[in-house]
């Protein structure tokens, strides 16, 4: 019947089992066995399979054997039996399952159930070996409770186990006894959970012992279990240190308006920062309250009514809106320029003189227009490959077109400077007059000279110190440039650069951002992890511990000390960060050539460490460097899921190939040993950190090389693209205002570009048509981190303004109001989430400051001043950044989808909803390859009621109101499944987002024959949905709408996971199983049975379900104390 009950249908009956009082019924048999004279061996024994089996699928067991007082009945029932290995074992496993309860393991602990194990567990021995693992099991069943653990390091236990450990791992050569080895490293690891555990382990050589014990194992990949729990015990008890730097706070600070110093109260840690376990509450958490992950994200869900259906109040004072009418001339502009062109260039500079806190327009400046003409000289002369037929860049025949117009249009901005002499930029230093040098490059090195012959050396003199001034190391770097990368200008790039003004007030340039990325044709697949990365980095990190001799420990460069820095240090590689974007505070070699490398913290703030940005130099080829990102803070990573760094290297780029590509290898992402500091965190909870550990073989030797957490993209670059797109366009069909949407806390301008068709005349329908389109509103980078985020803009800004027949229809169709770059501070100064002011402005919609948050407080104004003349935008989108899921969604929200998800009674009858929130993204669905609907979401949620999103949409009434999220990894359906994304991929993105605005005025809005008629030539959209969508069904059989499935190692230690098979008790039933079957054929020492007979006759009497007649009533299922009984004697030895 046992065996019988081992079928498919064995969890279902024992269940069933459970539900009909079977535990208590087991439980009442046993007490009735025991009280038996002579004892009835066979029966005990039979229901104590039986409790066993039925015990650990009965999740409230443990309250029914305290609630029936049977712990002392169990543990006297082994007691008795300690000379009795097959009895005994059968006591062990019940007590086993009891155990894992914890208040049941606490009371049998109490009662001296250790002490009883500790009797059975011996030293290694082939004898009894069932009995001593089930003793071992039982024991580490026992010490998940708290009390036990600390019972047991106070009678010396730990290091019993721990020399126990060592006796079976010495002996056990032939790798038999695994389940044995395995278990007691179990009992260290649920020992270890309490401080004193974790002292006493320490004290005992524990980190030796274990460690050196795994380097033996490491060779055996059926020790792999035994490796994986060592190794977590081993993290855990690793000794927790404060981070080697002076405060957790950032380097940076900022005085913000208002207020006299730059001490800002630290911030409270997002309620991601779980509890270490450290500050210990001796707490047991009982398994006995089911608790649903899903259950607490909805929790989070907007379930008042009145709340999701109400529109607030303004924020401020109605006359206020006003200010903002500036901002949207093309509501008044009467276009007298449609004449001459001329008028119409002069009206660029827009008339924002009224706001007061607004700047005028930035004008690049004299040296930047000569630096552009020799751009533009050389761009004529200079004949290469062109890259828009090689590397598909979007819009590729517009590409060649516009280049030639752009010559004309800047030719005739500054007919002025045209005149003089191209040379004349050569006479002026004018790295030196605004104080922003190129980084220098390794003039030594051999692919230097060879790059720069002879006829290059001969032109630039050096100093009399022998070393190249930068302006002459610029010019005859610009020499070198193709002048081929789409929509990037180095000299556009310097003379925006000058102007930003930073913190930490930047001297260099980083070389990848002057001279421009030019995407690679190719895509590529997300890392493959490997098998055990990530257990051999942390070996490697114990390592500093147990063999300290081992580590260097040499500080080679850092913010706060800067003399610490060591340059020319012999053998160790040379850092930099403090350029736009950059982010590296200390770096640390720990081995010949291996660093550590620390983050620096947002500005004004004590955390959000993701973002990093640095050069490094003076590499050997052929060498495979290690880096360690030691202050992380986010609980789990794409670097775990196939994600990689980007990679720029400067002498790939000065041979043509500039770009960034991904590398990195052994990537793993994992729980380390550092805290912050209760001290330096402001008095709030421990915060842990994470490594992220990469692996990097440079493609050259003595290379300058730059690292990135993604591909950069600075305000500079932005700033820069804008230049060039405005010069690009053609004015006579894009109309196109760049104003100043307001300054920056840091003093930077964030700009506000107004993009649309000129109307096709003068003519009184023309006009109304033009000032009667919808509005689209977007905006990107408000997490400065995000840089994904800036790709995609700069495809939909590209696209935008491009010759392109569908982008002309488009412009036609609506009057893009677009913020590219909403915190130019964070980005500037290489901050990953926040502003100057220390705070996430994703988080300020509901009341923004004017003071502390100008770009949120003016892009809500300027959405309030919209939806005051009745033009609330038609489509409102916010381009982010998503770091724990793959492919490029959607956020939205809906009423009814987030009360239906929570479970809310929805009256259809109150509540009507236009679904037309679900139409954009369907549709980016089929024309974007990088885009997945089933990612998307449609829940409002509390935590988000202050993002753009979200007040968009209740505050300005915007229906389709979206957060768009890409993706840094890569895809995981459609077209680009299996690949990292791409610039590329990114900016196609950007410009299919566009095409889907198009598709979505046709489907949904009223439409010109006009428009209809050319939009039908344009696109034959049916034909490319369907194409679209039959492609997609192929690759897309089964969607996943879930984050990441648990990591195949763990990154947090302290996470007691089932996932090494010890947290579930499904392999007892394989040992009870094996028992029986081995008793049924021979004996295994003392004692016969006839097993099998008996537990028939037991269940018989207990399982309704295989027993349907009532001529055997079930066993009385009232709940009875047991009291104390005798129990079987024990059998002679
Ligand atoms: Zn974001």
């Amino acid at each position: 019947m046992v065996k019988a009950a081992n079928g498919s249908g064995t969890d279902r009956r024992i269940h069933y089992l459970i539900s009909k009082g079977g535990s208590e019924a087991l439980l009442q048999a046993l007490a009735t066995a025991a009280r038996a004279q002579p004892p009835e061996e066979d029966t005990l024994r039979a229901l104590l399979c039986l409790l066993a089996r039925v015990g650990r699928r009965d999740r409230k067991f443990g309250l029914k054997v305290q609630r029936l007082e049977a712990t002392d009945l169990i543990l006297s029932l082994a007691r008795k039996n300690l000379g009795h290995h097959l009895n005994l074992t059968h006591c062990l496993w019940v007590l086993r399952v009891c155990a894992s309860s914890v208040t049941a393991g606490t009371t049998l602990g109490i009662n001296g159930a250790m002490e009883l194990l500790f009797k059975v567990i011996t030293p290694y021995s082939k004898r009894h070996v069932r009995t001593v693992r089930a003793a071992i099991e039982a024991l580490a069943a026992l010490l998940k409770s708290k009390s036990n653990s600390r019972r047991a390091v106070n009678r010396g236990y730990l290091c019993g186990l721990l020399k126990l450990y060592q006796d079976w791992h010495d002996n056990d050569v032939s790798n038999n006894y695994i389940h044995i080895r395995r278990g007691l490293l179990i009992c260290l690891k649920h020992i270890t959970n309490i401080q004193l555990g974790r002292e006493t382990f320490l004290d005992a050589r524990g980190m030796e012992i274990l460690f050196t014990s795994v380097q033996d194992c490491l060779s055996f990949k059926n020790l792999d279990p035994i490796v994986t729990t060592a190794t977590q015990i081993l993290r855990k008890c690793y000794p927790k240190e404060p981070l080697p730097v002076p405060t957790v706070g950032s380097f940076y600070s900022f005085s913000l308006p208002g207020k006299g110093s730059t001490e800002r109260p630290c911030m409270v840690p997002e309620d991601d920062y779980e509890s270490d376990g450290e500050e210990e509450v001796e707490k047991d958490l009982d398994d006995d309250d089911d608790d649903d992950a899903t259950k607490e994200e909805d929790y989070d869900l907007e379930t008042d009514v009145n709340k999701l259906m109400s529109r607030p109040l303004l924020d401020r004072p109605e006359m206020e809106l006003k200010q903002y009418e500036a901002m949207c001339p093309e509501l008044s502009h009467n276009f007298q320029e449609l004449e001459s062109e001329s008028e119409e260039e002069k009206s660029l500079e827009d008339n924002t003189e009224n706001l007061p806190s607004t700047p005028s327009y930035f004008i690049p400046s004299t040296t930047s227009m000569k630096l552009q003409n020799t751009q533009r000289t050389q761009s004529v002369t200079v004949t290469g490959p062109d890259p828009g037929e090689d590397f598909n860049v979007p819009m590729q025949s517009w590409t060649k077109k516009e280049k030639c117009r752009w010559a004309q249009v800047a030719e005739k901005r500054d007919r002025a400077e045209a005149l003089q002499d191209v040379d004349s930029c050569e006479g002026e230093d004018m790295a030196r007059t605004h104080g922003l040098a190129l980084r220098s490059l390794p003039k030594e090195a051999a692919w230097y000279k060879q790059i720069f012959n002879t006829e290059c050396e001969t032109s630039i003199n050096p100093s009399p110190e022998g070393r190249l001034k930068s302006s002459d190391i610029m010019r005859s770097l610009l020499k070198k440039h193709q002048g081929t990368i789409p929509f990037h200008n180095p000299c556009f790039y310097v003379s925006r650069a000058e102007c930003v003004k930073s913190i930490p007030d930047y001297k260099f340039l980083a070389f990848p951002d002057f001279w421009g990325h030019q995407p690679p044709p190719y895509g590529k697949p997300m890392l493959e992890r490997k098998c055990g990365v990530q257990r051999d980095r942390v070996l490697d990190d114990v390592r500093r511990f147990v063999q300290p001799s081992d580590v260097i420990g040499r500080t080679v460069f850092d913010l706060d000390e800067p003399s610490h820095s060591s340059p020319g240090a012999p053998d160790c590689l040379m850092f930099f960060s403090t350029f736009e974007s950059g982010n590296l505070r200390k770096a640390i070699q720990v081995r010949e050539f291996e660093y550590d490398l620390i983050m620096n913290a947002d500005v004004n703030s004590d955390q959000h460490h993701q973002w990093f940005y640095f050069e490094v130099r003076d590499m050997k080829l052929a060498v495979s460097y290690r880096f360690n990102i030691i202050n992380c803070e986010k609980l789990n990573s794409q670097f775990n899921y196939g994600m990689q760094l980007v990679m720029y290297s400067v002498k790939e780029a000065l041979q043509g190939r500039p770009c960034w590509l991904r590398v990195g290898y052994d990537i793993s992402y994992y729980k380390n040993h550092y805290r912050s500091c209760a001290a330096a965190a402001g008095g709030t909870r421990r915060r842990s950190y994470y490594t992220l550990a990469f692996s990097i073989t440079f493609p050259h030797n003595d290379d300058v090389c730059y690292l990135a957490y993604h591909y950069p993209y600075t305000y500079s670059t932005m700033m820069s693209h804008l230049d060039i797109l405005e010069q690009n366009r053609n004015p006579k069909k894009v109309y196109w205002r760049q104003q100043t949407l307001c300054q920056t806390l840091g003093g930077n301008p964030c700009p506000l570009l107004t993009i649309t068709a000129m109307p096709e005349s003068k003519k009184r329908d023309d006009l109304e048509e033009f000032y009667s389109r919808p509005y689209v509103f977007l905006m990107a980078r408000v997490h400065p981190g995000e840089s994904n985020a800036s790709w995609v803009m700069k495809g939909t800004l590209e696209f935008l303004v491009s010759s392109d027949p569908i982008a002309d229809l488009l412009r036609k169709c609506f009057i893009f109001k677009i913020i590219p770059m909403l915190n130019p501070d964070g980005v500037i100064n290489g901050n990953h989430r926040c502003s100057l002011s220390g705070d996430d402005l994703n988080r300020q919609w509901l009341t923004p400051s004017s003071e502390l948050h100008p770009t949120i407080y003016h892009s809500k104004g300027l959405l309030y001043y919209l939806r005051s003349v009745g033009r609330a935008p038609l489509v409102f989108c916010d381009y982010h950044g998503h770091s724990q899921k793959k492919n490029v969604f959607l956020y939205g929200c809906s009423i009814k989808e987030t009360l239906w998800q929570a479970g809310c009674v929805v009256d259809t009858s109150v509540i009507t909803e236009d679904v037309g929130y679900r139409t954009l993204p369907k549709i980016l669905d089929k024309v974007a390859p990088a885009f997945v609907m089933n990612s998307c979401s449609f829940l409002v949620e509390k935590s988000r009621e202050s993002t753009a999103r979200v007040v968009a949409w209740q505050e300005m009434g915007v229906l389709r109101s979206y957060t768009m999220e890409s993706t840094y990894c890569g895809c995981s359906h459609g077209l680009y499944k299996g690949l990292q994304l791409g610039t590329q991929e990114l900016e196609e993105m950007g410009n299919k987002f566009c095409l889907g605005l198009l598709i979505l005025h046709l489907k949904s809005l009223p439409c010109s024959k006009q428009v209809m008629a050319q939009a039908a030539l344009l696109l034959d959209l049916e034909e490319e949905i369907t194409d679209l969508r039959t492609h997609r069904s192929s690759s897309n059989s089964s969607l996943e709408t879930d984050d990441e499935p648990p990591c195949a190692e763990e990154i947090d230690y302290n996470t007691d996971s089932c996932s090494d098979g010890e947290g579930d008790l499904s392999e007892l039933d394989k040992e009870i199983q094996e028992c029986l079957s081995q008793l049924e054929g021979e004996t295994e020492g003392e004692g016969v049975t006839t097993g099998r007979t008996c537990s028939s006759k037991v269940l018989r009497g207990l399982c309704p379900s295989t027993q349907p007649s009532d001529s055997n009533p079930a066993l009385p299922l009232r709940s009875v104390p047991l009291g104390m009984y005798s129990g079987f004697e024990s059998s002679p030895a």
